[in-house]
């Protein structure tokens, strides 16, 4: 137990008063059933009865050093007694803002130097797509607008960003109509029809390129995507295909935004996995959650140096910026955390830590209820069918993934369902026998539903 003082009195009073984010509101207006997390401590976090439980979604992909390092917490705090604000804009700057940007484009592959600090993965990838309308509009090629996105992408939730997400998440909600183009989702094993691997990346780079063709090159900003989609189900795409598709764009002057949101710091076993792991140079990479660790909201919008001298040449402004891009504290969280990473070679020991992770869920696959286990190292999914040699799914109401979850969470692991999907992104600090407890934990909860 933790040696904490932690009060729930009143909480699930007073959270009648709290719209949930991505919740169903109904649901939880009938039964009221919350999970009201009280304190975190390393790998673990602890619930309000007193169970200590492993975090298995690492907050929401986020606390990739772990909970409660000493070391965040005293930059954050000592930050805050001597600059608590200052802003970004016009001319005025600070040190963390400075001393954090400058160690990103250190950090980020080949000419990604220039970074525009925000405060979520949303509003970095928002930025992203205004700097690049912009970009285009100062080399005289207002038409250049349009986005490419794909299926079972996630990208955010201001207006733009899920605009550019799997249309899927925004059923009942409006979504700005026209600007985004959702490509095929290069999931082989849900998706691939039948082909080989290789027939199927051909059929996601004749996507592209037919995409391309009926729009006009000449009408497209950029392409988005993340590295491994996260939220649209833990999805590793074909070997090559981000290399292809990049030189796609390339060759059309298309510009590739690499969504490095849940990527990037050390899930995968790199600062930046787009070059590291898939060959892959983008000309911006967004950041968010394990900047910080999610100590602080704070996310980034890297540009190369090509398109900041574009925005920077005489005859226009930056008309673009939050109050809070590059808050204080939120940068001195940014580089404690950082730093730290460095230290203890957090990214390093997760290609060892991480892969034992992979390989104690990969094994699950032995059961019967389990389709398929994907995705790498910290980041993993795990897909729930009905019948494993058809892959027929179960029903959205048998709620299989929630069931799982439940008894996972029961039995001190919290995981986070999706649909049929279970989805593991922990801290990337747990030790190799809360590690092998991960997949005994999923073991026994899936023979439960089973
Ligand atoms: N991009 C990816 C890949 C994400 O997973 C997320 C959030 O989960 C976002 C963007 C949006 O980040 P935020 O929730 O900080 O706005």
């Amino acid at each position: 137990s933790l040696d904490l003082d932690v009060s729930t009195d009143g909480v699930l009073t007073a959270d009648t008063h709290l719209v949930q984010s991505w919740a169903n509101l109904h649901a939880l207006k009938q039964d009221g059933a919350r999970t009201v997390i009280v304190a975190a401590d390393g790998a673990f976090v602890f619930d309000s009865e007193g169970n200590r439980l492993i975090d298995g979604i690492g907050g929401l992909w986020c606390v990739n050093a772990g909970h409660r390092r000493r070391e965040i917490i005293d930059a954050i705090t000592t930050q805050l007694e001597t600059l608590d604000f200052y802003s970004t804009f016009y001319n005025f700057t600070h040190p963390p803002a400075a001393a954090l940007a400058a160690k990103l484009a250190e950090l980020a592959p080949g000419p990604l130097n220039k970074v525009h600090f925000s405060s979520s993965g949303s509003d970095a990838n928002d930025g992203a797509v205004r700097i690049l309308h912009h970009y285009f509009n100062r080399l005289g090629r207002p038409a250049k607008k349009k986005v490419l996105s794909r299926h079972g992408a996630y990208h955010g939730s201001t207006h733009l960003a899920i605009a550019m997400t799997t249309p899927g998440y925004s059923e009942g909600w409006d979504r700005a109509e026209g600007l985004v183009h959702h490509l095929r989702c290069p999931h082989y094993w849900r998706e691939g029809d039948g082909m080989s691997e290789a027939e199927f990346l051909d059929a996601l780079l004749d996507d592209l390129r037919d995409t391309i063709e009926r729009i006009g090159a000449e009408n497209i900003a950029c392409y988005i995507a993340e590295p491994i989609m996260g939220a649209g189900g833990v999805i590793v795409p074909p070997e090559g295909y981000h290399r292809a598709m990049a030189a796609i764009c390339r060759d059309n002057e298309i510009k590739y935004i690499a969504d490095e949101v849940v990527t990037a710091f050390g899930r995968l076993g790199h600062f930046f996995a787009s070059e590291a792991v898939f060959g892959v140079q983008p000309d911006i990479i967004t950041v968010a959650k394990g900047v910080t660790s999610g100590y602080q909201p704070l996310a980034a919008t890297i540009l190369s140096d090509e398109i900041h001298e574009v925005v920077s040449s005489p005859g226009g402004m930056f008309f673009h910026g939050m109050t809070y891009s590059g808050h204080p504290a939120g940068a001195a969280a940014g580089l404690a955390n950082i730093g730290l990473m460095e230290s203890e070679r957090i990214p390093e020991r997760v290609r060892t830590s991480g892969r034992r992770f992979e390989a104690g869920l990969r094994a699950l696959g032995d059961l019967d209820m389990v389709g398929e286990v994907r995705g790498s190292h910290f980041m993993m999914g795990i897909e729930f069918v009905r019948d494993k040699a058809d892959k027929t799914p179960f029903a959205p109401e048998e709620l299989v993934g929630l069931k799982v979850a439940q008894a996972a969470q029961k039995r001190g692991l919290v995981a986070r369902p999706l649909g049929n999907i279970l989805i593991l992104s922990p801290t990337l600090v747990m030790d190799d026998a809360t590690i092998d407890r991960c997949a005994g934990i999923l073991r026994e909860s899936i023979a439960e539903v089973a």
